[in-house]
């Protein structure tokens, strides 16, 4: 079986769309020849000495190309890289870069290697209808495409030898527009090619990769993209080709098509496509990993493959559930896709045909009971997969009780074969630079590729106080100086009220302390909580001696009505004079504003109601900044907080409607502890108690929620179990 592919410049394609050639890139001088293979490679994203390398060549071009290595060669003058070329104290620090982007491409002398030398030559296929890699590349929605992003940075520093198969969405997630009247309107967000390191991937012929499916009786060719992530390639799907049908171009235009049919097709190209297409490229992976059920067709076109190599039904059906690895995300049903009969009829058949079982057979995979009409994807994933993990422990417990008729309800919870893996994010990518400096100091260069978890923890607690805190301060600054230059862009090219500038954050102060709250605006996130008691929000915000601020940010799902009102009402409440210009609302939320957003807040608010939160990752990047949590005791929180990271709101004792009782801890903890420890202090100088506090956050964060322990956790509880094919623990359902 094939390792992955190193990582060397990408196949160009012969064929259009392909980036047009870059003038640029012509003109790089041989000496420093290898910056356009390193910019076609996302790995740039999170090193810090190959973004300096750009950063050195032209500081501003690097800044206005917001920190695109893509778009950067293609700007840059060619005689700044000539002068580079000559500069000794460049090309020394060029070569340092080079040498480690090369390591990239070879096997040995990582974490993965070093345990699992006989494994490196299977492939683990890890399939996500969502990647978060680059602002660039708008093909993610919120925190499930963070975490599969984030899983493939790890997988490469770790070298696990992962593929991982996605859509590309050449029509992009969208773009928040915000009316006057706090209502979000959604506007196109295409993927710009040329800022892209995405290639079309070619078949052995040299040819374009084209795969054939049939959806809804019409064959389709699907096309294959490829973006290195590191070690990692991750293969995008997309039906946008000329020979194909031209209701069938759009199928993976956008991010979540609205309506449940495209839905359908799209998750019929990911998963059917998506193996086909491994095959044509001769990967041919061990295990497979479903992230969310989006992807669960690919058990079944497997089980099509090995039934059609002679295997009845049932051996099919083992061999798969041995292989396989499903992930659920939410215990929130809208979460769940859930189809008509009539809608995988139309979409899907007759497949059933070509995997030599009956329709009533094929359905009864994603019904849930003989009577039902419908179809689950995360029913397909529970019963096709045999190793299923929630994402924290508390999400466990809450799969379990929820999926557990699957089981038949005379099981005992605690015997319902759902495990978990607490879901962490990537430290390169979400601590700060001038942290990452400072703890290099104690931990030396590299220490990002190899101090153990605990060792940083040890270092995080013995960082002098005052630089920790001068720190800070620099990055809260820097967040207020983007905030204000992003609302000058925006007055000068589509504002036309001034409420907006002062809703937008230009009236927040650097010096305040500043609460962030940034995520999907889904209603079970409570991002109004606090506008529920108006007038104590007000006196909490405006107090003359110690103020606070609030900084929200996200986006509503374009189908959320509800989650729209909810914005609605911040978005109204940072333009209200009342509170003094105190709440800000930053538009379109996406990964560069939620890395500068929890490197520069002091208290990142979590306020799901319990227990619908499965995990929730905002915070856990926040504390790798120094920023305490406060939240509700659900997800990551749960198991996260100690007494001294931050501050819990207590389980509600009512029963139904927790809100109030939630919102009333909200603000005494708020107005008793967050406000007074934070202001008890020496001014320009950090009060002891509350940077023993950020020391606490970053400590416990880069100990146990980073996808460091995350991937190590899949790996040795998840893909080696299953690659040396030791038992399925459990039983399967009936
Ligand atoms: C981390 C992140 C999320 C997920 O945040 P949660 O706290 O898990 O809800 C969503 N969007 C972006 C852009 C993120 O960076």
């Amino acid at each position: 079986m094939p390792p992955p592919e190193p990582a060397q410049a990408p196949a160009q394609p012969p064929a259009a769309p392909s980036p047009p050639t870059t003038p640029a890139l012509n003109t790089i001088p041989e000496r420093i020849r290898q910056l356009a293979d390193i910019s076609q490679n996302l790995w740039w994203s999170w090193q810090l000495d190959a973004r300096e390398l750009f950063d050195r060549i032209d500081h501003s071009l690097w800044r206005s190309t917001r920190h695109n290595a893509v778009q950067f060669l293609r700007q840059v003058s060619p005689a700044r890289l000539e002068q580079q070329a000559q500069d000794p104290i460049f090309l020394e620090r060029y070569d340092r870069v080079v040498r480690r982007f090369e390591l990239l491409s070879q096997r040995n002398g990582t974490w993965f290697a070093s345990r699992y030398p006989e494994l490196l030559d299977r492939a683990i296929a890890y399939f996500s209808a969502e990647f978060a890699l680059h602002r660039s590349l708008p093909i993610y929605s919120g925190g499930l495409g963070v975490l599969a992003g984030d899983h493939c940075k790890e997988a490469s520093d770790l070298g696990v030898p992962l593929i991982a198969v996605g859509l590309y969405y050449h029509g992009g997630y969208f773009d928040q527009q915000i009316g006057l009247d706090g209502w979000q309107s959604d506007s196109v967000d295409p993927v710009d090619p040329t800022v892209n390191p995405v290639f079309r991937v070619n078949g052995g012929d040299g040819n374009p990769c084209l795969v054939p499916i049939t959806i809804a009786g019409r064959q389709v060719q699907v096309g294959v993209w490829r973006v290195m992530v590191g070690r990692i390639p991750v293969y995008l799907l997309d039906t946008d080709l000329d020979c194909n049908d031209k209701a069938d171009r759009s199928l993976t235009a956008r991010l979540y098509a609205s309506g449940t049919e495209s839905r359908l097709r799209q998750e019929w190209v990911l998963g059917v496509a998506g193996v086909r297409m491994l095959r044509a490229l001769g990967i041919q992976p061990t295990i497979w990993h479903a992230n969310e059920g989006h992807a669960a067709f690919m058990y079944i076109e497997r089980m099509r493959e090995l039934i059609e190599k002679g295997l009845t039904p049932p051996q099919a059906k083992e061999q798969i559930r041995a292989t396989s690895i499903f992930t659920t995300h939410t215990p929130v049903p809208a979460g769940h896709d859930v189809f008509s009969f009539t809608e995988i009829e139309q979409v899907a058949g007759p497949f059933w045909n070509t995997m030599g079982i009956t329709r009533e057979q094929f359905v009864a995979f994603g019904q849930p009971g003989p009577s039902d009409q419908h179809y689950e994807m995360t029913l397909l994933s529970l019963r096709l997969a045999g190793r299923v993990n929630a994402v924290s422990a508390r999400h466990r417990e809450e799969s379990r009780r929820i999926w557990r008729w699957v089981w038949g309800s005379d099981k005992p919870v605690d015997e319902i074969p759902i495990g978990y893996v607490t879901n962490g994010v990537h430290l390169s990518t979400w601590m700060a630079r001038p942290l990452r400096e400072l703890l290099a100091e104690s931990l030396g260069a590299d220490w990002e590729a190899d101090a153990e978890p605990a060792a940083v923890a040890a270092a995080v607690r013995i960082i002098d106080a005052e630089r920790l805190w001068a720190v800070h301060e620099g990055l809260r600054h820097l967040l207020f100086h983007y905030v204000r230059e992003e609302a000058r862009h925006r007055w000068r090219d589509t504002w036309k009220d001034p409420a907006k500038l002062a809703g937008a954050g230009a009236l927040l102060s650097p010096n305040v302390l500043t609460l962030g709250f940034a995520r999907r605006f889904a209603t079970y996130k409570r991002a109004d909580l606090l506008l529920h008691d108006p007038e104590r929000l007000r006196r909490l915000l405006t107090d003359p001696r110690r103020p606070v601020q609030i900084i929200f940010s996200g986006k509503a799902h374009p189908a959320d009505e509800p989650g729209k009102r909810v914005l609605q009402r911040v978005f109204s409440a940072a333009q209200n004079p009342s509170f003094e210009g105190r709440i800000a609302f930053l538009e379109d939320y996406e990964l560069h504003l939620a890395q500068r957003l929890v490197a520069g807040v002091d208290v990142w608010l979590n306020l799901p109601r319990v227990p619908l939160e499965a995990c929730g990752t905002s915070g856990m990047k926040a504390a790798l900044n120094g920023a305490p949590q406060l939240g509700t005791l659900d997800g990551w929180w749960a198991e996260g907080f100690t007494g001294d990271n931050g501050w819990a709101i207590p389980l509600p004792k009512t029963e139904g409607e927790p809100d109030q009782e939630d919102m009333e801890h909200l603000f005494e903890i708020l107005e008793g502890k967050v406000v007074p420890l934070y202001y008890d202090r020496v001014p320009g100088k950090p009060s002891a108690e509350w940077v023993h506090m950020m020391k606490e956050a970053m400590a416990v964060a880069v100990e146990r929620f980073t996808t460091r322990r995350m991937l190590q956790g899949y790996v040795t509880r998840y893909y080696v179990p299953a690659a040396v094919g030791e038992a399925i623990p459990g039983d399967p359902p009936p």
